[in-house]
């Protein structure tokens, strides 16, 4: 089986300007790529040549998990972005959150202060586990909340690729240019 870059939700300049259509031909046309080519490479001759993607994420390690888990996880992050988007969540998602964090605000902070301190290469994800509870978690690298038994219902790259052409080394602003392009009813529909 073939594993397909997914097209993006958007046109590449629909992001200005919280994100350019340069990081976005590097990250989704570089790096996002090039995990789905790396990943078809892998796996051919192996025992996951014919699973799905998630099936290569939960039984796989080294490259071929690291390869996969990527491809996921950068399909799921394009997703969780819009353009004239973002604002205070709506629906659901609302409600939990005021449910757990006590605020939208106080949500915001707690999750934004976990994205600027999760060190090096990875990714902050508001999750939620079997019991419905829901928390905000980071992971190193490809790694993917799905290996865990959570659900992801939303999440930031904080891989340097991520924001260093429009934002160099300053990471908390693209944090917070991130809430600018949240999109809740993705969000609410991985609830
Ligand atoms: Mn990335």
């Amino acid at each position: 089986m073939t594993h397909k870059l997914p097209e993006l939700p958007w046109s590449n300049d629909a992001l200005v300007p919280h994100i350019s259509p340069e990081t976005l031909e590097y990250h989704y046309g570089k790096h996002h790529n090039a995990d789905v080519t790396r990943l078809n490479i892998g796996i051919k001759g192996t025992e996951f040549e014919n699973s799905s993607l998630e099936e290569i994420i939960k039984g796989a390690k080294g490259g071929i998990f690291n390869y996969a888990a990527q491809v996921w996880n950068h399909s799921f992050y394009w997703n969780c972005l819009s353009p004239n988007a973002g604002g205070s969540p709506t629906g659901t998602i609302a409600q939990v959150i005021d449910g757990k964090w006590g605020s939208f605000d106080e949500f915001k902070t707690a999750f934004s202060d976990s994205a600027a301190a999760n060190f090096g290469a990875g990714w902050t994800w508001l999750v939620k586990d079997s019991s419905g509870e829901l928390s905000i978690v980071n992971t190193d690298d490809a790694q993917t909340p799905m290996t865990q038994g959570l659900t992801a219902l939303m999440t930031i790259d904080v891989w340097e690729h991520a924001y260093y052409i429009d934002y160099r080394n300053a990471r908390p602003k693209y944090i917070e240019a991130f809430w600018n392009l949240v999109n809740w009813d993705f969000v609410n529909s991985n609830l």
